[in-house]
């Protein structure tokens, strides 16, 4: 893509939305960076940027930036469906995001893992098997570094492995990943899709540009993934949870106690340096739930998924083995943050979707104190129905959504309101029993009451440990 001389206009000025600012100015472009947050946080980015000769506009997008621009680059959290970016395309600007960007400036093997919930999980673990079975490896995208951080380092790795929201696949036009990895497809952003099918479309995206010995890596036990993989063109490794083979020659298989892999190596990046470099046991074998620290079968399938990524992107079943067994899991993701007077509390406030609570709800068989809320981002509570009667002693309900939680739920356990994070913490500690769980999985976005989810997942904690102090 030719970039010098080009008005260019980054939307977003978070970590990425500064490092492509700085990356299209170095290529020589007119670069003007736009966000419509007010926030003083921001500041400080913005003064450097303006110091490189780079223009930023904060607390709103302004017209004129946009319409003159030749080319607009999306920020991942950014919707290609504002306004002013529909406008600016239809005035001739090419419009796409960081990811489409930096992967034209990549020649390595890129493994992409996309999905509703599990991103964040599977990327890192395929980046820890790969490196725990010696190879070079830049792990980013979504989380920790921006792809175009890649593309102006010095160092090389021998693979890619980036994590990609739906946003960043909605402004793809030749993004090729080597490995795709769909995890699964459930309702989210519904607030920021015209509908359920557009969402859908946007995951299976992640697909589109394969072919030939590429690698698909995908869910067949979730009915709209195996909707999607019809269209695939590219080698086929699905996982799936033990329901008869649904006749694939090559896959993954969740069976009661353990991940058997079926694999010939047909898919593998065969004769390139990564795989001579990590000569091979054999091809096929089975991980055992219990050598991996992290819970419920959905992480299952998240460790299904990255091994076969991994094992396709050269890794070896000992380094594989090796990752698993070190790999504890992220913060904010069914993280026990203390035990008190025998009641575990838990903090899961990474999870904002139906599916991410439901599955969290899955791994107790305990009764479960449940705190919940925030802000609701398009999703459908009475989806939490048969969970919550399944394994909820008691709701304690927080911020904006917390009457409409009460209204399509609240009939089938007590609910109770609390205004702060300490005050739910402190509900749920009178309600629990010995025994008991006590879970932050909030089903909501953060940002009515907090800045992000680590930010209510630390004052959960910290909450939880002022607990634990007084009593
Ligand atoms: P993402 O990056 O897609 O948001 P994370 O790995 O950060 O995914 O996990 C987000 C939330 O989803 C957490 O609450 C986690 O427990 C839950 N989760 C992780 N993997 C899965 C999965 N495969 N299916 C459903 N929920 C999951």
């Amino acid at each position: 893509m030719e970039i010098s001389g080009k008005n260019a206009v980054v939307v977003g000025l978070g970590k990425t939305g500064a490092s492509t600012a700085v990356f299209l100015k170095k290529r020589g472009a007119h670069v003007t960076v736009s966000d419509s947050s007010k926030d003083k946080n921001l500041d400080d980015a913005a003064k450097k940027l303006q110091a490189a000769g780079i223009n930023v506009e904060l607390g709103t997008h302004s017209s004129s930036s946009f319409l003159n621009a030749d080319l607009v680059v999306l920020s991942p959290g950014v919707p290609h469906t504002l306004e002013l970016v529909i406008r600016a395309k239809e005035l001739g600007a090419i419009v796409t995001g960081e990811v489409e960007l930096a992967s034209s400036f990549i020649k390595e093997p890129i493994v992409a893992v996309t999905g509703t919930n599990g991103k964040t999980t599977t990327t890192t673990l395929i980046g820890y098997m790969l490196e725990e079975s010696g190879l070079k490896v830049f792990v980013g995208g979504n989380i920790g570094k921006p792809l175009i951080d890649y593309v102006e380092s010095e160092s090389r790795a021998e693979v890619v492995v980036v994590e990609i929201s739906s946003f960043q696949l909605d402004t793809i036009k030749r993004f090729r990943p080597r490995v795709g990895v769909l995890l699964n497809i459930t309702e989210d952003h519904l607030d920021r899709y015209p509908g359920f099918d557009a969402y859908m479309k946007s995951k299976a995206r992640i697909f589109e540009n394969q072919k030939g010995n590429d690698v698909s890596i995908f869910n067949a036990s979730d009915h709209y993934v195996l909707q999607v993989s019809g269209n695939i063109k590219c080698g086929k490794l699905p996982f799936f949870k033990d329901s008869g083979s649904p006749g694939y020659e090559e896959y993954a298989m969740i069976s009661e106690d353990r991940i058997i892999f079926n694999l010939n190596k047909t898919y593998r990046f065969l004769g390139n340096e990564a795989t001579d470099k990590t000569p091979d046991t054999g091809t096929s074998f089975s991980l055992r739930f219990s050598e991996t620290h992290l819970p419920g079968i959905h992480n299952m399938e998240n460790i299904a998924a990255a091994t076969l990524a991994a094992f396709a992107a050269g890794g070896n079943t000992i380094g594989i083995r090796h990752a698993l067994r070190k790999f504890k899991g992220l913060p904010h993701r069914i993280e026990l943050v203390a035990e008190i007077n025998e009641v575990k509390y838990y903090d899961d406030s990474k999870a904002t979707t139906v599916d991410s609570v439901i599955k969290a709800l899955e791994v107790f068989r305990k009764p479960v104190i449940l705190i919940m809320g925030g802000r609701n981002k398009g999703i459908n509570f009475n989806l939490l129905k048969d969970a919550v009667s399944e394994h909820v002693k008691k709701l304690i309900l927080l911020g904006e959504a917390k009457e409409e939680i009460k209204s399509a739920i609240g009939d089938i356990v007590e609910a109770v309101y609390a205004g702060t994070m300490e005050d739910a913490v402190d509900l749920a500690h009178d309600a629990a029993a010995a025994g008991d769980i006590v879970l932050l999985s909030p089903a909501c976005t953060s940002f009515d009451m907090f800045t992000s989810y680590a930010h209510r997942g630390e004052i959960f904690c910290k909450a939880v440990e002022e607990l634990k102090r007084n009593r």
